[in-house]
């Protein structure tokens, strides 16, 4: 069915009219010709909506000589109802120009909305749908900013939703503008609502409820005295009426809208009342010549207006009209008509279709482009927090550097002054702050090259107090370190930085100086003029010091001999009743040390066990050998750097026995040759060691002189670490291989420890490691006693005060598989308990008494 679209779009021009815009402060009138003026403009506004636009017109002509007094503001809304009358008496073109030239001034919110709405109706009655659609929409952007104006604005929209077969989304913008004025008590606002309303109603064919909103219509709009909005109202009510077939109250209500649209002079709305009034006539077959008259008269003003949609249905009537009457040939001719006719007419609605289409699509694109231009924004905001986070960081990555740069410099200068200080720890003695033994050898030996090389003087002094046990034992530890302090720092102001002066160890201390004898010698009484008495707890005592000198010559070729001559040279002092200085060059002195050999023992751990006698033997003989664990040798060669190394003896598959001959040989070559001999053995000398007793019986053979210091033996170390007393049970201590080799039986009810286990069974003395056979040939000669789950211990004594001792509790029978140093013990504890008396044994070994 075709819809009289014009008829009703220039009724929307005319309804939008102004006559509730509000005074605003600025246009409010400041004098009595301003007030009155405005109440001229107020009349023109008035008049634009309760009379013909004649009236209106007339009233703008009159104020022209006075034009330029009125505000910017007053001549807009003199233009705007100027330009609406236009659209009213037919110039649409003229209305749509001034319109968009209204637009483009400066407005307050409300009336633009007002100009936007009456100029988007003027471009829908011209078709120019593109710009009806962009101007709704710039409208409806106002919304939120003039709620008085929304409802005639969103009228608009639910008008042009009507038109482009939008009739849902055209029934929603009509009810909410209708929301909108039902809350305010405005008459006329309600009477253009529900118009709207009963509009989309009628487009999306809802015929009786658009009656229904048309009578609302008529309602509010008499309420509201608006006479074009009461005949519109009657129309819709005759148009509803005849769509549903009640063409006799049709009639009626067409012919009243009729009388009362020419009574204000509308134009189109009198156009479309006749329509609903010739559709009747003809349907009720009355009055045909009238309707005849009607419909071509309607015709002429369509035809003029160019309303395609509207000719075709004029066209349509005629057609019916003409075959009502048996014209066929008209009634042809006019449905040709209607067919050409609604062809333009879908042309149009095509256009205007794609208009909204397009508009709606610019709109979306617009506000893609402002999502798109909201999202950039919050990615330039999120890079610049996240630029900020970043510099951020930085600076905190920055100072952790900083922090850990410092912390580091703090770092290694605290490890660099502990490095210092552990240097200086292992260079000097604690007590006296000067030079320890092992530096002022050090520094000695380069002195002493250096004086050599050179050929100067060099001379090498040791100083030791006399008597100094007891100014321990008379005054105390505490001041015996006080007077090695005193002693130290007058050394120290005596020498004067003109040589190397350190503390030996005890209370004994090595000078050594680029010098002769002689002033050697005046520097030691410059220091004995310097020892004075000191006060300790408020105890005061005096002490003396004894030295030997000795002067680099032809005698002393090693720094050792000359330290050791000069050791001598104060041997002699105090043999001579000390506090005095002796030369080693005093021929006449003591005798000559006494030549021989003494063997001593290290110990097991030579820097806890070795006794202050092994040491003085060490330091005093003229020729030192060593057979020890390295740790000791290196400790014995920290003393006497000239050491000779026994163990250079041994080499892998040689006979032990042919190694032991070697070492007695060399020792004894020395011993032979006149020589003061100390041959220091790793333990004790005498247990387990071939070469010791073996050089002691044959230097007394020779009639040398030979005594053997003890030491403390891996044995001792045993008792003491697996809390044994060989007292309790006795004890049958072996070599492995002489248990296993020769017909020995253990004496199980005691402890038995079999020496040097790993080497069982090496008859050839050429083994140094384990080997299982020979183990499992010892473990099968203890079954013949033990059973072979007793429980025995593999003990290895520690030779560093760091080490612990070994203490392995293995069954007898898995010794064959466990692990073996050369110098691992086996213990085999006792087997059972003893007799529970002790005299039992003894009287079974008494003959009877009978007997006796
Ligand atoms: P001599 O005249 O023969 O030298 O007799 P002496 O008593 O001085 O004997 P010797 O030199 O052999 O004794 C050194 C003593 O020094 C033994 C020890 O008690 C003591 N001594 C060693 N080191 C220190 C120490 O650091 N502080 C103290 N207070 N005494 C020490
Ligand atoms: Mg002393």
């Amino acid at each position: 069915m075709l819809r009289p679209a014009a008829i009703a779009l220039l009724w929307l021009a005319f309804a939008w009219a102004p006559a509730a815009v509000a005074q605003s402060p600025a246009t409010a009138a400041s004098s009595a010709d301003d007030a009155a003026l405005e109440a001229k403009v107020q009349e023109i506004e008035r008049l634009a909506v309760t009379a013909h636009w004649h009236e209106s017109d007339a009233k703008i002509d009159a104020l022209a000589p006075v034009r330029d007094a009125l505000t910017s503001q007053q001549r807009h809304r003199i233009d705007y109802v100027y330009l609406r009358n236009r659209a009213l008496a037919g110039d649409q073109a003229a209305a749509l120009k001034g319109l968009a030239e209204l637009l483009k001034q400066d407005l307050p919110v409300a009336f633009r909305m007002r100009v936007y709405t009456t100029a988007t109706g003027v471009a829908a009655n011209l078709e120019d749908w593109q710009l009806a659609f962009a101007w709704l929409n710039d409208g409806l952007s106002y919304l939120d900013e003039a709620p008085e104006e929304s409802a005639k604005l969103l009228g608009a929209a639910s008008y042009l939703h009507t038109l482009v077969g939008e009739t849902g989304r055209a029934r929603e913008l009509a009810l909410q503008a209708l929301r909108l004025v039902e809350s305010k008590d405005n008459p006329r606002a309600l009477c253009l609502a529900l118009s709207d309303v009963a509009l989309a109603e009628d487009h999306a064919n809802h015929f009786s409820e658009a009656e229904a909103w048309r009578h609302r219509q008529i309602d509010a709009c008499t309420r509201a005295g608006d006479p074009v909005f009461i005949a519109n109202g009657k129309y819709g009510v005759g148009k509803m009426a005849a769509a549903q077939g009640h063409h006799v109250e049709a009639l009626k209500w067409g012919r009243e809208a009729l009388a009362e649209f020419e009574a204000v002079g509308y134009t189109v709305g009198a156009y479309s009342a006749r329509l609903v009034i010739a559709e009747s006539l003809i349907a009720t077959d009355r009055q045909l010549d009238q309707a005849q008259a009607m419909l071509a008269d309607t015709l002429a003003y369509y035809r003029k207006q160019k309303s395609d949609l509207a000719i075709a249905e004029t066209e349509a009537l005629l057609a019916k009209l003409a075959e009502k009457r048996g014209d066929l040939a008209a009634a042809l001719a006019h449905t040709q008509q209607v067919i050409q006719v609604s062809q333009a007419a879908e042309v149009v609605s095509r256009e205007r279709r794609l208009a909204y289409l397009q508009v709606q699509f610019d709109t979306r694109l617009k506000e893609q482009q402002i999502a798109l231009l909201e999202a950039e924004k919050q990615v330039a905001a999120l890079q610049v927090a996240a630029t900020k986070r970043r510099q951020l960081l930085l600076a905190v990555g920055i100072v952790a550097l900083l922090a850990t740069a410092i912390l580091l410099a703090v770092l290694l200068r605290h490890s660099f002054r502990e490095r210092r200080r552990y240097r200086w720890q292992s260079e000097h003695d604690g007590l006296t702050r000067l030079y320890n033994y092992q530096k002022v050898r050090k520094l000695g030996g380069a002195a002493f090259a250096r004086a050599r090389a050179t050929g100067k003087p060099f001379t090498a002094i040791v100083v030791d107090i006399d008597l100094f046990k007891q100014v321990n034992d008379r005054y105390g530890h505490a001041a015996g370190d006080e007077a090695l302090r005193s002693l130290g720092a007058w050394i120290r102001e005596t020498v004067d930085g003109r040589g190397i002066v350190g503390r030996s160890g005890g209370d004994e201390f090595t000078i050594l100086l680029d010098a002769d004898a002689t002033e050697a010698g005046a520097m030691l009484q410059r220091l004995r003029d310097r020892i004075e008495p000191i006060t300790v707890f408020g105890q005061t005592f005096g002490f003396n010091i004894s030295s030997g000198v000795c002067q680099a010559g032809d005698g002393a070729s090693t720094l050792e001999q000359l330290i050791h001559d000069a050791d001598q040279a104060l041997y002699r002092a105090k043999h001579e009743g000390r506090d005095r200085v002796v030369s080693a060059d005093d021929a006449v002195a003591a005798p000559a040390p006494e030549a021989g050999l003494v063997v001593v023992g290290s110990g097991i751990q030579f820097g806890r066990h070795a006794t202050e006698r092994c040491l003085s033997e060490i330091r005093e003989a003229q020729v030192v050998f060593c057979l020890a664990d390295p740790f000791a040798l290196a400790m014995i060669q920290g003393l006497r750097p000239d050491a000779i190394n026994l163990g250079r003896h041994y080499a892998p598959g040689k006979d032990r026995r042919q190694t032991y001959r070697e070492m007695d040989e060399a020792i004894m070559a020395e011993v032979r040759a006149g020589k003061q001999v100390c041959a220091v053995f790793y333990g004790h000398p005498g247990v387990f060691a071939d070469v010791p007793h073996r050089v002691v019986r044959r230097a007394r053979e020779e009639g040398i002189p030979a005594r053997m210091e003890p030491g403390i033996s891996a044995e001792a170390c045993l008792y003491a670490d697996l809390n044994l007393d060989p007292g309790q049970r006795g004890v049958q201590s072996m070599e492995a291989t002489h248990f296993l080799v020769h017909d020995r039986t253990p004496d199980v009810a005691g402890l038995v420890l079999l020496w040097q286990v790993a080497l069982s069974g090496d008859l050839s003395c050429t083994r140094l490691h384990a080997e299982r056979d020979g183990l499992q040939a010892l473990v099968d000669k203890l079954l013949r006693w033990y059973p072979p789950d007793h429980q025995v211990i593999l003990y290895e004594a520690a030779r560093l005060p760091i080490e612990s001792p070994r203490i392995d509790r293995v069954l007898l029978r898995d010794l064959p598989a466990a692990h073996y140093e050369e110098y691992t013990t086996l213990v085999i504890p006792p087997l059972g308990r003893l007799s529970d008396d002790p005299g039992s044994a003894l009287r079974a070994s008494e003959p009877p008494a009978t007997m006796q």
